[in-house]
């Protein structure tokens, strides 16, 4: 067997296009644009390049955005009084902070100061608390994106048994939540997990999300899987690689995402989507009506 091949640009590109076309609606229907506001503290080279590659997407689609670049000294108040500014202006729907902040600042406080409906990474507790109840507003943008692609492949989810190698807090956790919604049996496993290799074997669906160069080897695959890469590391010469060993899983795997091109430009691609969504939930109007 050889896997088919979810194509992340494809899909995201198919994303962008809707959302751009949703804002000139918007626009025509004398709407404001949806405005992103992107925090990003500090000097960290990928944080920049993240950041400038939102942007960039932003502008594709119609977006106001607007970035705000603080020194890597600044302060848990200062940082909070730009949140709370943010919060309160009209023109500004959603506020991602780049993470990592630097490790005087905390993160957790950060998040929560966002306004739930103004949290379009979805990672303030309201926003995963609704997604554990089955009740989801704004979604973490990787899970979703997987969400999305697993949608394309027209396979019935329900009763699959979903193994998810990772329990962050932006990935691995809100993905098993989405799995779990979308009526998978979950398993979730990270460094601590006995038998890694006898659990992935029984996968119907796996999700490796742990940020280790090719650690899954393809004998590990259940023929026939699903399977979904979300990792992205660096080779010892430099390549892009994700969390599998590509070629010998998708000799087994039905479908299989690449690395690159398969889930990180779905990431940028629902960050848009959340935007959208917070602006139609802020109304079309900057006074909110
Ligand atoms: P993290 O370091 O916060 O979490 C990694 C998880 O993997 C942990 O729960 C850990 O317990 C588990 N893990 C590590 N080694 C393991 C092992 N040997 N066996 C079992 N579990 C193990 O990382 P994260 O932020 O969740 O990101 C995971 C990966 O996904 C990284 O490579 C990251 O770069 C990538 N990522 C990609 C996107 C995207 O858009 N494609 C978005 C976010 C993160």
């Amino acid at each position: 067997m050889s896997a088919q091949i979810l194509d992340g640009k494809a899909i995201a590109a198919q994303t962008r296009a809707a959302v751009k076309a949703q804002v000139a609606a918007r626009l025509g229907a004398g709407g404001r644009a949806p405005g992103l506001a992107v925090v990003l503290v500090g000097e960290n080279p990928a944080s920049q390049v993240y950041v400038r590659n939102k942007r960039k997407a932003c502008a594709e689609v119609g977006f106001h955005s607007e970035q705000h670049a603080l020194p890597a000294t600044t302060s848990q108040a200062e940082l909070e009084g730009l949140i709370d500014r943010l919060n309160a202006d009209p023109l500004i729907d959603g506020i991602l902070v780049q993470l990592p902040l630097p490790t005087h600042l905390d993160t957790e406080a950060i998040t929560e100061r966002i306004l739930p409906t103004k949290d379009v990474d979805g990672f303030h507790p309201y926003n995963l608390g609704r997604l554990a109840l089955r009740m989801p507003l704004l979604r973490p943008c990787t899970p979703k994106g997987v969400m999305t692609m697993l949608a394309r492949t027209g396979q019935d989810l329900a009763g699959l048994d979903a193994v998810i190698i990772g329990q962050s807090n932006i990935v691995g956790r809100p993905m098993a939540l989405e799995l779990l919604a979308a009526r998978c049996t979950i398993t979730v496993c990270h460094s601590r997990t006995r038998d890694l290799a006898g659990k992935v074997r029984g996968a119907d669906l796996l999700v490796a999300a742990m940020g280790r160069a090719r650690f899954v080897p393809g004998d590990w695959i259940k023929p026939g899987a699903l399977v979904i890469d979300v990792g992205i590391n660096r080779d010892a010469d430099g390549t892009l690689v994700g969390d599998l060993d590509y070629g010998p899983c998708a000799e087994r795997a039905a479908w299989i995402t690449p690395v690159p091109g398969g889930v990180g430009p779905m990431t940028i691609a629902c960050l848009l989507e959340n935007t959208l969504q917070a602006a139609q939930l802020h109304g079309a109007r900057p006074d909110g009506e």
